[in-house]
């Protein structure tokens, strides 16, 4: 069978690291069993849902690159649906109407210590409930659940899990206002968008044992459980805002690109088995094993994605670098020609971990530098560093031929023969070039920008250091 799965969000905030993963996980699992993958939005809380972040989360799957295959499916559309189940759960007598108030409810609490509901209303009979509705006291819907007994499922990645029916309460599907709980429309729209399998995180897992009672008591199949594992910061807590970046915009906006992200996501929780970890998407979708997906909770680590951003980077065609730099910065590099521009990404991408870092790293190439490390500038420029790095003007100034073998060749000749070692020349010519000590080979970057450039901005170093 070809699985059916859905990533479901719920649109109060923008999506996230943990999200994405989840999302990306459905979309791995349905791609490699050539299924289908859905989405849900789960705006049913009317309070905390907003149109801005479901399309948020729409434009950020998009720029991942995780299409969903039918319809949006919003549920704050179906309403009806979910009355109509619990209309059946009323009728066959799997639900009925609890007429307990709070403070009733809290001073049972108080008294037993317990938070389980104690089934007040579990077997009233229908003189009472008429009496009450006819006195219009609120009242929520609870599930009857079995009072003996225990659900049991076997998750494909946390294997069995049991949990004892003392344990779960006749728990609310219908608040008092009406509106549906979670667990209902959750279970309601998996079933009517036929989803084989769900694909979530593990903090849902208390949840499945649940929504597996409603499946059971509205006689329907019960579909396949799959948890993740969870995301934790560096610290071993819990992914959260406070571990700084985690919604998937900032990372687009620092110029991270989707296939690296999505490469690293991939690896939160699973991996290939095999040593190469860099990998496109179609090579994951065919790697993919949800079988494999790991118990143990995944790190986020910044300089892994890091070093996978910058490796996808380095593997890209230079046109298609400048092509997606200039959607983040359309002017890049506009006072030079393309083929300018071109040679800068060559020259940069290697040694990049994202788009903007790109950008950031590469201005000197388009602007003689204005500010320099003060640090760096005491440590470089020593009492005798002027007058060699004149000595290297005047050869840059009497060369013909400009190229970076032949200025590797001149320069190296003039170390040689006045027997100065490579940082001692090098170093200072490129912080008065480049403004920085790093980066990649200078004969190359001195080559690009052209001798006038470089010999203008060694004279103002001469002159300023
Ligand atoms: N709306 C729920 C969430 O965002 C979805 C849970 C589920 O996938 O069942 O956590």
């Amino acid at each position: 069978m070809n699985p059916r799965v859905r990533f479901s969000p719920s649109p109060t905030g923008q999506l996230h690291i943990g999200g994405a993963r989840t999302a990306l996980f459905n979309y791995l699992f349905s791609k490699h069993h050539q299924g289908k993958f859905l989405v849900r939005i789960e705006d049913t809380d009317l309070e905390r849902s907003k149109k801005e972040f479901t399309d948020q989360i729409c434009e950020s799957l998009n720029w991942l690159g995780l299409e969903w295959d039918e319809e949006l499916v919003y549920q704050s559309q179906r309403i009806k649906l979910y009355h109509e189940a619990i209309s059946v759960l009323l009728k066959s007598g799997n639900a009925y109407q609890c007429f307990a108030s709070k403070e009733e409810l809290n001073k049972i609490r108080e008294d037993t210590g317990s938070y389980l509901y104690p089934g007040l209303w579990r077997n009233k009979d229908q003189k009472n409930v008429a009496l009450e509705i006819q006195k219009g006291t609120p009242f929520t819907i609870r599930l009857k659940t079995p009072e003996t007994g225990e659900t049991s499922f076997d998750d494909l990645i946390y294997g069995s899990i049991t949990v004892s029916h003392s344990e779960i309460d006749d728990f609310i599907i219908a608040r008092s206002d009406g509106s549906p709980v979670y667990n209902l429309t959750n279970v309601v729209d998996d079933y009517d968008m036929s989803i084989s399998h769900i694909i979530r995180g593990e903090d849902h897992i208390a949840n499945t044992p649940k929504q597996i009672l409603i499946y059971k008591a509205l006689c329907w199949t019960v579909p396949i459980f799959a948890h993740l594992p969870m995301i934790l910061g560096q610290d071993k807590k819990r992914l959260s805002k406070r571990h700084g970046a985690t919604g998937v915009q900032t990372y687009r906006d620092e110029g991270y690109q989707s296939e690296a992200l999505l490469n690293y996501l991939s690896l939160l929780g699973w991996n290939p088995g095999t040593e190469e970890e860099i990998m496109s998407l179609s090579k994951i979708i065919d790697q993919f094993d949800l079988l494999k997906v790991h118990k143990k909770s995944a790190v986020f680590d910044d300089k892994k994605l890091n070093w996978i951003s910058g490796q996808h980077l380095g593997m890209q065609a230079n046109e298609d670098i400048l092509i997606r730099i200039r959607l983040i910065k359309p002017n890049w590099g506009k006072t030079e020609s393309n083929d300018f521009c071109l040679s800068v990404i060559n020259l940069m991408k290697g040694r990049s971990k994202s788009l903007l870092d790109l950008i950031e790293n590469s201005v000197y190439y388009f602007q003689d530098p204005t500010e320099f490390n003060e640090k760096v500038l005491r440590k470089t420029w020593k009492d005798d560093t002027s007058n060699i790095v004149e000595s290297v003007h005047s050869i840059l100034d009497s060369m013909e031929i400009w190229n970076a073998e032949l200025l590797e060749d001149t320069l190296k000749d003039f170390m040689e023969s006045n027997e100065l070692g490579f940082g001692k020349v090098m170093k200072p010519v490129r912080l008065a070039i480049c403004g920085r000590v790093n980066g990649p080979s200078l004969f190359l970057i001195m080559e690009l920008i052209g001798q006038s450039t470089c010999i203008r901005r060694i004279n103002k170093a001469i002159g300023t250091f």
